[in-house]
């Protein structure tokens, strides 16, 4: 009838709680449902640190269906998996994408996390593209949140209420506890440097190699200690991921923010590929890290409020995945607060989210857990070494949200309908 408006296709005002990775995703997916987006961000940037991020098609996937150019964000194309000898840095095994993008749909891109991050937030606030323009709202850490009424506070003293509240506030999250998930978490025996280093840098050396290859390259990986290096930024940047034994220096600050020198990070590794304890010396911006086991929480919903990527599901970084996750949860929100599913209520929408997304989460943090310390866990790597039950690039990367969304919400529909 004329002039009446669907109450369920009226579009909802969403608050989307941190502007990482996650956050902007859901932004970009929800807007283009035709929901109105508030992100709100307790920085003056939704920070990201120098390294590189490697997204396979079950994250790629979404970008595309977003309409993102995924070529702004100057991603390098991963054609090969590599592995070197730990002291001589021989060649001895390598796993290649080749038919990748046929196989699975789109590339398998490795950002530079900053041109990706820079990328997605100009996607999810741009007047162009389909949907509202995300609002981003920086300086407002939030502090409270009532799940049953969808009402935020934050430190600055400001009170919001929305019809949804998506948590994207990291693996420290203070939004879940509010939900009343309490995380049991422990120490890893693991810490992690990054490291960055210019292609410009790496010509100086003679090191030129490292910024042409297009593929993730190892070092080790069957124990703690292990290399993960790659090119990103159109090759202009390589970026080292180096695990070791946290007993090292047993550090126990949180966050990416404690520098070193090249020369403790070459310490660190004695009879390493002397090339790679060159390129250390020279890096910039090294930082460490300490890592944390988090056990899956028992739920991710309540009332109106949903997690959403490390808020929800903090992973090993071992699988490359905890990203791409993100980008899934957010994929599964825009699925589902579609006009596809419009005959949904919230409540529902956020069970199925859960429904949906949980067990391949949970899978995945699993997983990541056992690939610290042995490579042949890793997607990729693990499909040459198949075994019952072992994750394989088929099961993340070949993955059809869209039908298995479909079928939870059929299920549902048949379950409630003797239901009036
Ligand atoms: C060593 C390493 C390598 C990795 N490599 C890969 C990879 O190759 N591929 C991949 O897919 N994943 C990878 N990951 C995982 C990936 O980095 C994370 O899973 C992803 O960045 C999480 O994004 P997020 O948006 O959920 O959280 P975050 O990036 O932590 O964003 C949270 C945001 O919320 C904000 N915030 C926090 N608290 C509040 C508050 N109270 N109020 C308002 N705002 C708040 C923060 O400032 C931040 O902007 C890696 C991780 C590590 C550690």
């Amino acid at each position: 009838m004329p002039g009446i408006v669907d109450p369920q296709l009226a579009p909802l005002d969403i608050a989307v709680v941190g502007s990482g990775l996650g956050g902007l995703s859901a932004a970009i997916a929800l807007r283009r449902g035709g929901h109105r987006v508030t992100i709100y961000e307790r920085y003056d940037f939704g920070g990201e640190v120098g390294a590189s991020l490697s997204c396979a098609s079950n994250g790629s996937r979404f970008l595309e269906e977003w309409g993102i150019d995924v070529s702004k964000a100057k991603p390098v194309v991963l054609r090969d998996l590599i592995r070197h000898e730990w002291s001589t840095g021989d060649v001895f095994g390598v796993y290649p994408l080749g038919d990748y993008k046929e196989r699975f749909g789109t590339e398998y891109n490795n950002f530079h996390r900053i041109d990706l991050h820079q990328h997605l937030k100009h996607v999810a606030t741009s007047e162009e593209g389909d949907g509202i323009p995300a609002t981003l709202k920086v300086w407002h850490k939030a502090t409270g949140l009532d799940p049953i009424e969808g009402k935020i506070s934050f430190e600055n003293g400001v009170e919001v209420t929305h019809d949804v509240v998506v948590c994207a506030d990291g693996i420290r999250s203070q939004m879940r506890e509010r939900l009343g998930v309490v995380p049991q978490v422990s120490r890893s025996s693991s810490c992690c440097y990054r490291c960055i280093i210019s292609a410009d840098k790496l010509r100086e050396l003679g090191l030129q190699e490292f910024c042409e290859r297009s593929a993730i390259e190892f070092w080790g990986g069957d124990g703690i200690d292990k290399i993960v290096m790659s090119a990103c930024s159109d090759h202009d940047v390589v970026s080292c991921y180096c695990f070791y034994p946290a007993e090292k220096n047993d550090i126990r600050e949180d966050g990416w923010n404690i520098s070193t020198t090249g020369e403790n990070l070459a310490n660190t590794f004695p009879g390493l590929d002397e090339r790679l304890k060159t390129l250390f010396r020279n890096a910039e911006d090294i930082k460490m890290w300490r890592l944390y086991n988090h056990d899956p929480y028992p739920y991710w919903v309540k009332g109106k409020c949903c997690l959403l990527g490390d808020a929800a599901h903090p992973m090993m970084p071992d699988q490359s995945q905890g990203a791409c996750m993100a980008m899934e949860d957010a994929g599964a929100l825009g699925i589902l607060f579609s006009p596809k599913y419009s005959s949904l209520s919230v409540a529902q929408r956020l069970r199925l989210y859960e429904e949906e997304r949980k067990p391949r989460a949970t899978r995945l943090q699993e997983s990541s857990k056992r690939a610290r310390t042995d490579l042949t866990e890793r997607i990729g790597w693990s499909s040459a070494n198949d075994r019952p039950g072992k994750l394989t690039i088929e099961e993340v990367c070949g993955y059809d949200m869209h039908a298995h969304v479909a079928e939870l919400a059929r299920k549902l529909e048949g379950s409630t309908a003797g239901d009036s």
